[in-house]
């Protein structure tokens, strides 16, 4: 190597893809990761069935419901469902808990469209379900696909009856239609937000009129088959949860299987990757925390949302245990809030700037900061933070990178970070770069699924 060459190499620095920085028998654990992810994604298309998967793959390995009161010690696992819509997981540390936590904290909701509270009608001896979409999506994305239907119907008796259409093998699918291109002449005329309008979002449900005479028998016809499978009627949608979301598995893509396909990575993905760390990890210095919140695609609102005062609950009463302070063991912590990324996407390069991306098999993104324009509503980590990052992660060979969200003035995008740095804990965005974010069918690299994993695994094991 010329002198130059070797200068060049100590002074600058030059990212490298992945692939050529995996250790031996990396790739293997690496393909293993994702199999073990694509079965969790499809389990989990909606925040509920998330966190029920989350709860099933936990108490497998150990992990128990805590109740205030618990008398805890090093090692031991617990986790608390917020309303069925968010968990939280520990294991507790060696350290005492006024010495903060490791914590990561992902979202397990997606863009979708939810029923609205009345939603069956007859229109054209067809009936249909009304939606109001949930999170940023391009709704002409969310026409001509097969759909699913998830959720709760709370009945006032108190019982909560789940509902579930079209995710297995015998099942029906459900469809929103769109017009034909031989009678768009006036649909093509519009802006894209336009194009499909929010109430034209409307799910066909059934053509069969019920035997007999009067109107409406088409409706009653599909009112009566829900009775006949969930025993509800129609007021019974006014306190009911029901989200209609793409019915895709979560599949290889790419003639090299590089990439997976599939619903809901945002942001599952992360999700994943804290709770595969969370069961993987035994005996860590300081405890880890792992946050699986709801409601982040619409501000982290709502009881189950980041902003809930329900995660200091579970962190006063973790730490009730020990009488430490909530107020030290937040200012001691340090938080990766686990989040997707746009990847650099080659077929629309002019929204990004090409320095400052993530690139597909690059790795973990960490993210200094996210928001809008001149950094508005966004954590914007320290310094120091993502030094510490930096550290652990190289400490333990993971493969990492760092972006922003595109070029400056060209849109932007928010987390649970701003969250949970107001709580005054240091805390860093880092996550998976996404291909088609929000679409119905989002791609991501294999090996940044599994270098999330490892890097928020690291940190559990480091911090
Ligand atoms: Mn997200
Ligand atoms: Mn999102």
């Amino acid at each position: 190597m010329s002198e130059i060459e070797d200068y060049k190499n100590k002074l600058f620095f030059e990212p490298k893809n992945g692939y050529d920085r995996l250790e031996s028998g990396e790739r293997l654990a690496l393909e293993s990761y994702c199999e073990d992810y694509k079965a969790f994604l499809t389990a989990s298309k909606t925040e509920r069935l998330a966190v029920r998967e989350c709860v099933r793959l936990a108490e497998e390995r150990g992990f128990v419901p805590f109740s205030a009161g618990m008398e805890l010690k090093a090692g031991d696992k617990v986790y608390r469902v917020n309303r069925g819509k968010a968990i939280y997981l520990a294991v507790i540390g060696k350290k005492p808990l006024a010495e903060g936590c490791g914590i990561a904290g992902a979202h397990v909701d997606s863009p979708r469209l939810d029923l609205k509270p009345r939603p069956l009608y007859e229109d054209g001896e067809m009936a249909l379900l009304k939606t109001h979409y949930y999170g940023g999506i391009k709704k002409y994305q969310w026409v001509t696909i097969p759909l699913e239907l998830h959720g709760v119907v709370a009945l006032k008796s108190g019982e909560t009856v789940d509902v579930s259409i079209g995710a297995e093998p015998d099942d029906p699918k459900l469809v929103i239609t769109d017009l034909l291109p031989h009678l768009s002449a006036d649909q093509y005329k519009k802006s894209v937000r336009d194009f499909v309008p929010a109430e034209n979002l409307n799910i066909v449900a059934g053509s069969v009129p019920y035997t007999g005479e009067g109107g409406d028998r088409v409706k009653l016809a599909v009112m009566s088959l829900l009775n006949d499978r969930y025993g509800i009627t129609e007021e019974d949608f006014l306190s009911a949860e029901l989200e209609a979301v793409p019915s895709y598995d979560a599949v290889d893509i790419g003639l090299d299987r590089s990439f997976i396909g599939g619903y809901g990575h945002d942001d599952r993905v992360c999700a994943y990757a804290e709770l595969r760390a969370m069961l993987d990890i035994e005996n860590p210095e300081r405890t880890a925390v792992c946050i699986l919140a709801d409601k982040e695609e619409i501000g982290s609102e709502g009881t189950s949302g980041m902003q809930s005062l329900a995660f200091e609950r579970f962190i006063d009463e973790l730490c009730d245990t020990q009488g430490a302070k909530r107020r030290d063991c937040f200012a001691n912590s340090l938080c990766i809030s686990a989040d997707v990324c746009n990847a650099f996407d080659p077929t629309w390069p002019e929204v990004s700037e090409k320095r400052n991306s993530a690139m597909v098999n690059y790795g973990v993104t960490l993210c200094k900061y996210t928001g809008h324009g001149g950094k508005s509503g966004t954590n914007d980590a320290d310094a120091e933070t993502v030094a510490a990052l930096r550290r652990i992660f190289d400490g333990a060979g993971v493969v990492w990178q760092t972006a922003e969200l595109g070029k400056v003035d060209q849109g932007g995008g928010g987390t649970i970070a701003m969250y949970m740095s107001r709580r005054d804990i240091a805390t860093i965005d880092a996550g998976v770069p996404v291909l088609s974010m929000h679409a119905p069918f989002e791609v991501v690299g294999k090996l940044d699924c599994y270098m999330t994993y490892k890097g928020i695994r690291a940190m559990y094991e480091n911090y």
